[in-house]
């Protein structure tokens, strides 16, 4: 597999100059916001222009730049027509933006990280907002990664703690993964298994050093998020790195959308719902077969009927295409649904192995904290009510087999 080039490096710049002389590309679209612009848009331009490369600025207005139509748009009409690759200075959404625009113009984009805070960097869909619905639109990966060591450190705290939660969310994204090939069905990558856990585990290791902001625990932690994006890569889908814990992360941001608050970053919801997630590892992992056997046989075929309405109930006007989402599940017999309670059975103590690889909630939590994060929805401005929603009924965000929806034909979740 040959994979793209990636620097991490105290200073990025030479290496993606050196990059853009070796493929002969004088010319750049620079995308960034004004906070990106100061971190390394501003640098990064002035190195260009010294070496004898045009970056031209694309600057995203607004402090909180949000991913959809219209920032789709004023990008678009401010890159023209003329053809030339993109380089996107920033974080996440930045990145998605400047991915998406590359892709629909015909032009490659190379990343330029500024904050260790997402896995978005190295991973081939667009996260964005269309008509009020989280969306990952496939578009293309970068042509290359330079990750600006000194700029990482120097990052906003919040960001680093979120990425160091989307690194944690991978103890319940991988679980869920094995789950889902262990009882439904879906194709399953044991080296890409390993080799997501193996970068995860190494940057667990640099909690303190990352809490800190100091350089082997940036580089651990960007390097994880970069392993993220090119596990995602290999295996060709999103299994690697993000399962239940990220729905509950995607209902929050839509419902923050919806109602205009201000965002929460992605690594900060989907680190504090793993939390969550583990809670039900947690209960899988102390049920006896025979309670298992007991909650089985007491467990029934959702209504169709009934299921469209809690959906309705916890999504509102996006209800038909969260619906259509979850095809699978609504429309299962009962046949299939007897079969999937006898697998489960069948597999207790498999299913019981893979909880076990999840930690406990408390260790989850702690390591969180001393990354700089939280596990308390309150303190990310998250209310008791909608969290009782996103865990409920995260699940419907995707037609994934996860914990939570293992934990419904459990009766763990009602
Ligand atoms: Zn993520």
């Amino acid at each position: 597999m040959s994979e793209l080039p990636v620097v991490i490096a105290p200073d990025a710049l030479p290496a993606l100059i050196e990059f853009l002389h070796s493929r002969q590309l004088t010319a750049l679209n620079l995308v960034a916001d004004a906070n990106t612009w100061r971190a390394l848009g501003q640098r990064a331009s002035q190195a260009l222009a010294a070496a004898g490369i045009d970056a031209r600025p694309l600057l995203l207005a607004g402090d909180e730049v949000t991913p959809d139509e219209q920032t789709i748009v004023e990008l678009l009409l401010a890159a023209g027509r003329e053809q030339r690759p993109y380089l996107a200075a920033g974080s996440g959404v930045i990145t998605d933006l400047t991915r998406f625009a590359s892709y629909c113009t015909g032009n490659d984009f190379i990343c330029l990280p500024t904050a260790p805070s997402v896995d978005a960097y190295t991973s081939t869909g667009s996260s964005l907002i269309l008509r009020g619905l989280k969306q990952s639109i496939y578009s293309q990966a970068p042509m290359a990664v330079f990750a600006d060591l000194d700029t990482l450190c120097a990052a906003p705290r919040p960001m680093i703690a979120a990425g160091f939660g989307d690194v944690v969310a991978k103890y319940t994204a991988v679980a869920d993964w094995k789950l889902a090939t262990l009882l439904w069905d879906g194709p399953y990558d044991d080296a890409v298994a390993r080799r997501m856990e193996a970068a995860r585990d190494r940057c667990m290791t640099q909690v303190d050093a990352v809490g800190a902001a100091q350089p082997e625990g940036i580089h651990s932690l960007i390097d994880a998020l970069i392993e993220a994006g090119l596990c995602m890569l290999a295996f060709g889908g999103s299994q690697p790195a993000g399962q239940s814990e990220h729905y509950i992360s995607h209902y929050l941001e839509m419902k923050l959308v919806r109602e205009g608050r201000k965002p929460v970053l992605h690594g900060a919801k989907t680190g504090m719902a793993t939390v969550i997630v583990a809670r039900y590892y947690q209960q899988m992992r102390e049920m006896s077969h025979a309670e298992a056997a007991q909650r089985l046989a007491a467990s029934t075929r959702p209504d169709r009927a009934q299921e469209i309405q809690r959906i309705r109930l916890a999504y509102g006007d996006l209800t038909d295409s969260v619906v259509a989402e979850q095809a699978p599940f609504l429309n299962w017999s009962e046949g299939e649904y007897d079969r999937l309670k006898a697998r489960i059975l069948d597999r207790w103590a498999e299913v019981q192995a893979v909880a076990a690889q999840v930690p406990a909630p408390a260790v989850l939590a702690d390591l969180l904290q001393r990354a700089g994060g939280t596990a308390d929805p309150a303190a990310l401005g998250l209310g008791a009510e909608e969290m009782a929603l996103a865990e409920g009924y995260g699940h419907y965000v995707r037609n994934r087999f996860t914990a939570m929806k293992l934990s419904r034909v459990l009766g763990l979740l009602a």
